[in-house]
């Protein structure tokens, strides 16, 4: 199945000069998100995670999903703030600036192996940082899975060395 057909190009969003790849069109394509999860779990079955971690906000979605496929717990990495309870905190940066993930201390059970799981992987920053907080829990990181890789950028050359699935490459 084609999916890349089903991913919207946004020119321009949300700034100038950005060629925005919006996938709210493959979520609401039934076959679309159904053989998008499908794929996703039968490249990261060899992976054998306990948890899916997935990134505010697309990775809740692709996460969640994937996570109820593999029969995973998801275990959710938030923007500051918004976590109750005690949090690992990490700072990354940013084109301009930087920006800071929390996740629950005592979300992954130390040794336990964990899938890191967004939308899209541009610099990498984001799953770099997100490697951070699963090390500050002595979580055990099984590999990433990407619906998007913009290969151009170079993100998983920033990533450590484990698998990268990615399904569609821009
Ligand atoms: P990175 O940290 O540079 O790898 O950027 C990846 C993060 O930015 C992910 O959480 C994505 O959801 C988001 N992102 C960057 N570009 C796009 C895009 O074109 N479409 C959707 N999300 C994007």
């Amino acid at each position: 199945m084609d999916i890349k057909a089903l991913i919207r190009e946004i020119p321009d969003f949300p700034k100038p000069g950005i060629l925005f790849r919006d996938i709210t069109t493959l979520l609401r394509h039934p076959e679309g998100l159904r053989y998008t999860i499908d794929s996703l779990a039968e490249k990261s079955t060899d992976l054998a995670p306990d948890y899916i971690i997935g990134m505010e906000s697309r990775g809740f979605i692709f996460g969640t999903a994937l996570a109820c496929q593999m029969g995973c717990g998801f275990i959710p990495v938030r923007k500051m703030g918004k976590l109750p309870a005690a949090v690992h905190t990490v700072e990354y940066d940013l084109e301009y600036g930087t920006d800071r993930l929390q996740l629950h201390q005592d979300a992954i059970a130390p040794g336990s192996r964990v899938l890191i799981v967004d939308d899209l992987i541009a610099t990498g920053g984001t799953a770099a940082a997100t490697v951070q907080l699963v090390e500050q829990s002595q979580g055990e990181l099984a590999g990433f899975a990407f619906v998007i890789e913009l290969t151009e950028l170079k993100g998983r050359d920033r990533l450590p060395d484990v698998p990268i699935i990615s399904l569609i490459e821009y």
